[in-house]
């Protein structure tokens, strides 16, 4: 089973660290020390306290439990991991810097359910593919992504 080390629908990231760690029979130091992480931050982690992860942590994290960093944004969004691999949204109706709705996100989804327009999955105006749902503008070129929020209303 490949899959085991996916995250499972209703798992929290806390108990999805501990499980791949102790089914890797990992110490909580050893995997610190291979994410390159304080022991206190992992402990934290799995203590349920904390539900964000930096990009260091994350691509620590994915390193030391041999998963791709995907399944660490499955867990902490809340959403299955087939649907953070299409960072898909359509720019008349997604209200930048929330979470996507899931409809857009289905692989094979192509046009908006509720107006019909084509979804993007990148910058209209230079192209670079969208980072995060949780940017509200293109890093390369400052252009917002939707149409909502973009100051350009009216
Ligand atoms: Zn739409
Ligand atoms: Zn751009």
């Amino acid at each position: 089973m490949t899959t085991a080390k996916a995250p499972q629908p209703d798992e929290t990231l806390d108990n999805y660290i501990r499980r791949l760690r102790n089914g890797m029979k990992l110490s909580q130091q050893q995997v610190a020390t291979a994410a390159g992480i304080h022991l206190q931050s992992l402990g934290k982690l799995e203590r349920g306290k904390t539900n964000r992860l930096n990009q260091k942590t994350k691509k620590g994290l994915a390193v030391a439990l041999s998963i791709p960093e995907e399944y660490l944004d499955a867990v902490c969004s809340g959403l299955p991991v087939e649907e953070v691999h299409k960072k898909q949204f359509c720019p008349a109706c997604w209200i930048p810097g929330t979470p996507p709705d899931p409809a857009w996100t289905l692989p094979r989804a192509k046009h908006c359910l509720f107006c019909g327009r084509q979804l993007s999955d990148d910058c209209h105006n230079c192209h670079a593919p969208i980072a995060s749902f949780a940017h509200k503008f293109c890093p390369n070129c400052g252009t917002a992504y939707a149409d909502k929020g973009g100051g350009l209303a009216g």
